[in-house]
């Protein structure tokens, strides 16, 4: 049975924190492929201002197209709804492969948010959690977290760590409207992307 990692993410723009979880991942747990799937509509993003998914799409396809394990699922911007992980996952199983085993990759950060995730119990049934911890978070407190969600909905939830990358794309956007540099913080096509697309430069 082939194993896929899915990597969701606003990628606003994608950066090499993202680069470096998906990839520590994919070998860490033996995925055949890793699919990034930047969002079309976030359910938690409301009311913020996104990027148009046509530049957020291209930026994706930049940083990845190095690496022969990645791939990129339009599922979500293709959608014109919110874009719900309960519904990418069953679309993706219809579309792309439906007896693949699935992990779901994610920064820690997800993991205190999961419960408001539409459709928390389903969701668990039809894929695995990797939750990506980072030094500098409470590790204590998160396997509490995870050990109180795989109680209540019987989901299995694989806390592992990642190298420290203190990036974000809040953080690089927030550089490129006062003028600093982003250099080796995203790779150098979405750095020139960015910046040939007049990217970031207003809120
Ligand atoms: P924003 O600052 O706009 O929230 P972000 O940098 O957090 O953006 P997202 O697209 O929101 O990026 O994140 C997608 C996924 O990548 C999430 O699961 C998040 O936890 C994870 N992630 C983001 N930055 C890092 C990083 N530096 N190291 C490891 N994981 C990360
Ligand atoms: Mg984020």
């Amino acid at each position: 049975m082939k194993k896929i990692g899915l990597m969701g993410g606003t990628f606003d723009p994608i950066h090499y924190g993202h680069l470096v979880l998906a990839e520590q991942i994919r070998t860490r747990f033996n995925l055949d492929k890793v699919y990034f799937i930047p969002v079309g509509i976030p359910p938690h993003k409301q009311g913020k201002k996104i990027t148009s998914s046509k530049h957020r799409y291209f930026m994706t396809l930049l940083a990845t197209i190095t690496n022969p394990y990645f791939e990129i699922s339009k599922i979500e911007i293709e959608d014109d709804g919110i874009s719900y992980t309960v519904n990418t996952i069953k679309k993706f199983k219809e579309t792309v492969d439906y007896n693949a085993e699935l992990y779901f990759i994610t920064g820690a950060d997800a993991i205190y948010e999961l419960e408001s995730w539409k459709n928390v119990k389903e969701l668990l049934g039809l894929c695995n959690f990797i939750a990506a911890s980072r030094p500098g978070i409470d590790e204590d407190k998160l396997k509490s977290k995870i050990k109180d969600l795989k109680e209540k909905y019987n989901g299995n939830i694989i806390l592992t760590s990642v190298p420290a990358l203190a990036i974000s794309s809040t953080d690089i956007r927030n550089r490129v409207k006062k003028g600093e540099s982003i250099k080796y913080i995203t790779p150098e096509s979405v750095e020139y992307y960015i910046y040939k697309n007049s990217l970031y430069l207003e809120e």
